[in-house]
């Protein structure tokens, strides 16, 4: 068996014993009256997780290979860094506010700080990022490029790639091939529950985005795989507020408020309904179908729904009473996903109705985006705002426009649309916007 450096391997003791260079821990160990998984640092009790044969084994993480109290967490410890020529191909120029920040991160992981990008969507956040992985890369340094989502993984790797064309760039999600060691890693969250002081740094792409939010495992496992010279770098578009103010504190937080093509993000235009029953009545159709026929003059619309259900409904809604305009829809659970979004960039759509499986990573030129049922519980302030994010996102101006409809005012829709208010005007004010 060949070990690679950082990769966390289950072993036997006997294994343990062959190899002298691996360092390891028991896999399962007590905690009080608990037990304690040492890859996802779950707690659980004895009674609940017994093999008939006695042995203890952590349910949390079974999806990545069943750990039990007989293995052992072996790791090949990383090599000395060695420098080697890197070659970085970026022909895009940063803004001078990218520039900063950019040079802003740098700076922050030789101090070995941890580094938060609050950057509105469409601010250019990876290309921000080319330096530091140039710096660390050139150093002989490992690198993790995460995000939650597997989406997002796919795209980044390619763009990485483009720009350091002569590197070699894994790319890791569940299903993928064993795994083979590469300079620079591309990889979901989840996938980091596979290493130890691995990578010098680790940069997670939007952080507050499901699963990666509120899954203690992963931010465990974040630090675990972190080795322990190195630091992390945050992206988001849409930070909590605590993650702001941790950031701010450290002097790790870095703000761009405004887009690289310096127009004002948005504002999203409010429409109260008195019911979103689909069909729709008589009365909320005209003034719906009329709105729709507006956005559509300029633009082609992505238009969100809560549900699945809803997603299906409103499709054939439209496609009843819009008969000459092309309607399509997708969700998590079609099948047909990849294909529907392809068609969609290839405008062959004028509206496409979709679930919040659209809201983030994806970038279409010229489009408006309507949510229907904009006060639906799914519709966070968070999810909100990465949905009208995805208006005027690039190309030349070409009046996107954001509406919500909804029946009932929720804290979300009032946050979003005062959390815009205030970036447009911070930008504003740093001179970060062209005049209109
Ligand atoms: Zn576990």
């Amino acid at each position: 068996m060949e070990f690679y450096t950082g990769y966390q391997y289950l072993v036997t003791k006997a294994e343990v014993r062959k190899n002298s260079a691996l360092s390891f821990q028991k896999a399962i160990t007590v905690d009080g009256v608990f037990l304690r998984c040492r890859r996802c640092n779950t707690k659980f009790l004895k009674s609940e997780n017994q093999l008939p044969d006695g042995r203890y084994y952590c349910r949390a993480c079974m999806a990545f290979g069943r750990v039990t109290s007989s293995h052992y967490l072996g790791v090949l410890p990383l090599a000395n860094p060695k420098k080697k020529t890197v070659d970085l191909i970026f022909c895009g120029q940063l803004t001078a506010a990218q520039k900063k920040i950019s040079q802003g991160l740098v700076e922050n992981f030789k101090q070995q700080r941890a580094s938060l990008v609050y950057a509105v969507t469409g601010a250019g956040k990876t290309e921000m990022l080319f330096e530091l992985l140039h710096y660390c890369l050139a150093k002989g340094l490992s690198v993790a490029f995460c995000s939650p989502r597997v989406d997002v993984c796919c795209e980044i790797q390619p763009r990485l790639q483009a720009v350091f064309p002569k590197l070699e760039i894994g790319l890791r999600h569940y299903g993928a091939k064993p795994y083979q060691p590469t300079s620079l890693l591309v990889c979901t969250t989840h996938q980091l529950l596979y290493f130890k002081a691995a990578f010098h740094l680790i940069v997670v792409d939007e952080i507050d985005a499901f699963p990666y939010a509120g899954d203690q495992r992963l931010h465990f496992a974040v630090n675990n795989a972190l080795h322990k010279t190195g630091s992390c770098v945050f992206l988001s578009a849409t930070p909590s507020e605590t993650e702001i103010k941790v950031a701010q504190k450290t002097g790790g937080l870095f703000c761009l408020p405004a887009r690289f093509h310096r127009r004002q993000l948005p504002l999203p235009k409010l429409i109260r309904i008195k019911t979103q029953k689909l069909p729709l009545s008589y009365r909320i159709k005209k003034k719906f179908l009329s709105q729709v026929m507006q956005l559509l003059q300029h633009n082609h619309l992505l238009l969100f729904c809560a549900t699945v259900q809803q997603v299906l409904a409103m499709e054939k809604f439209l496609k009843m009473e819009l008969g000459n305009v092309a309607v399509g829809s997708v969700h998590a659970a079609d099948c047909e996903r990849q294909t529907k979004v392809k068609r969609m960039r290839q405008n062959k759509f004028q509206i496409f109705c979709c679930s919040t499986v659209m809201e983030r990573g994806v970038t279409f030129a010229n489009v408006s985006v309507l949510v229907f049922g904009a006060d639906h519980l799914i519709f966070t302030q968070a999810t909100l705002l990465q949905i009208a994010g995805r208006a005027d996102r690039k190309g030349d101006f070409s009046n996107s426009e954001v509406v919500f409809y909804f029946t009932q005012m929720t804290n979300a829709i009032r946050k979003t649309l005062q959390t815009t208010k205030n970036l447009n005007q911070q930008a504003k004010k740093a001179g970060l916007l062209n005049e209109m």
